[in-house]
C-alpha cells in the first residue's frame, strides 16, 4: 500500500468502519470525486493537506482537500459498504467486452469470457485454506467488509496496461495485490505452475488484509506480510488432501536459496539478516536483497506458524492493532519482536537458521 499518509496522527475519526462508536453512531459519509466518478466513502484521516478515504468499494483514496477537483462534500449518511451485487453491476461496467464477472462466496472475480471457474475456485480455494491455517494456529479471524475482486487479465500486456492505469510501478511480476484498490490483478497468458503460485502469494496478501489479520490502515512490517505471502506459495497450502503434511507446506523456492547462501546452521549472516529485517523494510527495496528478504522472512514466519503457534498469533495479532497511520520506528519493532517471540532476535534467528537447516 502506498498511501502518502504524514506519519503524525492528527484527526483520525475511525472508530470502526463498518460498526456504530460507543455512542450508537456510525461516522458519516463524504462525497468526493476520484478516478473521474463522483463516490462516497467514509474519512479515515482528515490532515490540512491530505485526506485518506475508504470508498463503499474498498478502494483507499488519498485526496488533497484543498484542491477543487477533489469535489469533497459532507454528507450525514452514514457509511454502508457496497453489496456484492452493486459492485458486479460496476466491475460490468468498467471491464465491457470480452470479460465475465463470476461470484464466490468470498469474491468477484473479473476474467475473459469463458474461462470458467478455474480462477475463482483457485481464488475462493486459496482463502479459505489462508482462514484455515490461521484459526487453527490462533490468529484472530474477522469477516470482511466487502466483496474481494480479483481480475484477470488475458495477457501480460494487458495487465502492464491495467498497471499503469493505476499507477502501479510493478515489473516482472505474474500479479500483484495492490493495496488502494483491494484487489488482485493478474493475468491468463503465462506458465500456469509459476502464475498459480504468484496467485497464491497475492491472495494471501489480499485474505490478510481484508480478514483483520493485518490492518490496512497501520504499518506491518515487510518481513511479516511478506513472510506470509511466500508461505501461501505452495499448492499444498491450499489442498485440504495434502497440507496436512509439512512437506507439502515448504515454499521450496525459499528454502533452497538459504541452503545454497547461507553456510550451514551457524552462519552469523543469517541471523544479521534475521535483525536487519525485523529493525527496518530496506533488505526489501534494494533489487541486490530483495531474494534474501523474502526467503529469510518465509524461514522466520513459517518456524514461527509451525513451530511457536502461541507467538505467531501473538505476533499477528498485536502488530494489526497498532493505533493508524503511525509510523513503526526501529527501536519500536525490535522491542516488540522481542517481547512478541519471548525470545532476543539472535536466540530467535539461530532457531530458525536450525529449523530450516534440518529440513
Ligand atoms: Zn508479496
Amino acid at each position: 500500500m502506498n498511501c502518502r499518509f504524514a506519519a503524525a496522527i492528527l484527526t483520525v475519526c475511525l472508530c470502526c468502519v463498518s460498526h456504530a462508536d460507543v455512542h450508537g453512531q456510525v461516522p458519516a459519509m463524504v462525497e468526493f470525486s476520484a478516478l473521474g466518478k463522483s463516490q462516497r466513502g467514509i474519512p479515515l484521516l482528515r490532515l490540512t493537506h491530505e485526506m485518506v478515504i475508504l470508498g463503499r468499494d474498498g478502494w483507499m483514496h488519498s485526496l488533497d482537500p484543498a484542491l477543487p477537483e477533489s469535489q469533497i462534500r459532507e454528507t450525514n449518511q452514514p457509511f454502508d459498504p457496497i453489496s456484492a451485487a452493486e459492485l458486479r453491476n460496476e466491475l460490468n461496467g468498467e471491464f465491457r467486452r470480452g470479460f465475465e464477472v463470476q461470484a464466490t462466496k468470498n469474491f468477484l472475480v473479473v476474467q475473459p469470457e469463458g474461462r470458467g471457474d478455474r480462477w475463482p475456485k483457485l481464488f475462493e480455494q486459496s482463502h479459505r485454506a489462508f482462514v484455515s491455517y490461521m484459526s487453527r494456529r490462533g490468529v484472530e479471524i474477522r469477516e470482511g467488509s466487502f466483496p474481494m475482486v480479483a481480475v484477470v487479465l488475458p495477457d501480460e500486456a494487458a495487465m502492464y496496461r491495467e498497471f499503469k492505469k493505476l499507477d502501479i510501478e510493478m515489473k516482472r511480476v505474474a500479479g500483484v495485490y495492490a493495496g488502494e484498490s483491494n484487489r488482485v490483478i493478474t493475468h491468463d497468458g503465462g506458465r500456469r505452475s509459476i502464475t498459480e503460485a504468484t496467485v497464491r502469494h497475492e491472495a494471501a496478501h489480499q485474505s490478510a488484509y481484508n480478514s483483520g489479520v493485518h490492518s490496512r490502515m497501520s504499518e506491518t512490517p515487510r518481513w511479516i506480510s511478506e513472510g506470509i505471502g511466500q508461505m501461501f506459495e505452495p499448492a499444498g497450502m491450499t489442498n485440504a488432501r495434502t497440507a496436512a503434511q509439512l512437506s507439502d507446506r515448504i515454499n521450496q523456492d525459499s528454502l533452497q536459496y538459504i541452503k545454497q547462501n547461507f553456510s550451514g546452521r551457524d552462519d552469523v549472516r543469517f541471523s544479521q539478516a534475521v535483525m536487519q529485517l525485523v529493525s527496518d523494510d530496506t533488505l526489501f527495496q534494494s533489487p541486490d536483497t530483495t531474494a534474501k528478504a523474502y526467503a529469510v522472512a518465509w524461514a522466520m514466519m513459517f518456524y514461527l506458524a509451525e513451530r511457536e503457534s502461541d507467538h505467531f498469533a501473538k505476533l499477528l495479532n498485536q502488530t494489526s492493532r497498532r493505533p493508524p497511520f503511525r509510523s513503526y520506528p526501529r527501536a519500536e519493532r525490535v522491542k516488540d519482536f522481542e517481547q512478541f517471540a519471548d525470545c532476543e532476535i539472535f536466540e530467535f534467528s539461530k532457531r530458525v537458521s536450525w529449523y530450516v537447516h534440518s529440513m
